[in-house]
């Protein structure tokens, strides 16, 4: 890890702890650019931590404004993307995506990520890890999610 890393991962825990003061869910995330400059921030939920597709690294990206070139940008965020936002890095070509805590959640998406050659890399935080960890023993897990962990559908 990169002491700009672990800086941007320090921002994105704000963000984090920001969202699950609304109620959301723990996470955070920001953009940036190849030396470190932030492009943009967000959190689950949004603004008031209702907006349920609102997810940390779509805020962080929404908040950077659109952008010509992602591939040289790294997406810094506390927790494992789901596919919603792996699409979003293959949609935009963004060239890096750095995780805070890669255990909590599924990580297959982050690994069709790395095999379509996005920089993928684990900081393995226990902060966030504790983070989610709090707060899924206030919550009981992640609640109803529309998807499973593994991104296929319910059954049932
Ligand atoms: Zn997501």
């Amino acid at each position: 890890m990169t002491a700009q890393h672990r800086e941007l991962l320090r921002l994105a825990i704000g963000e984090a702890d920001a969202a699950a003061a609304r109620g959301a869910l723990p996470i955070g995330a920001v953009l940036a650019g190849a030396d470190g400059t932030v492009l943009g921030s967000g959190r689950a939920g949004g603004e008031d931590g209702t907006e349920f597709m609102t997810h940390a690294e779509t805020a962080a990206v929404r908040a950077a404004g659109e952008l010509e070139d992602y591939s040289r940008t790294s997406l810094v965020t506390t927790m494992t993307p789901c596919w919603y936002c792996a699409g979003m890095v293959r949609f935009l070509g963004i060239g890096e995506v750095v995780v805070g805590d890669s255990e909590s959640w599924s990580d297959e998406a982050l690994e069709w990520l790395s095999d379509a050659g996005v920089v993928t890399i684990r900081l393995n935080d226990r902060s966030c890890v504790q983070m989610f960890a709090d707060w899924a023993s206030v919550h009981g897990g992640w609640g109803d999610l529309p998807a499973s962990v593994d991104g296929k559908p319910k059954a049932g």
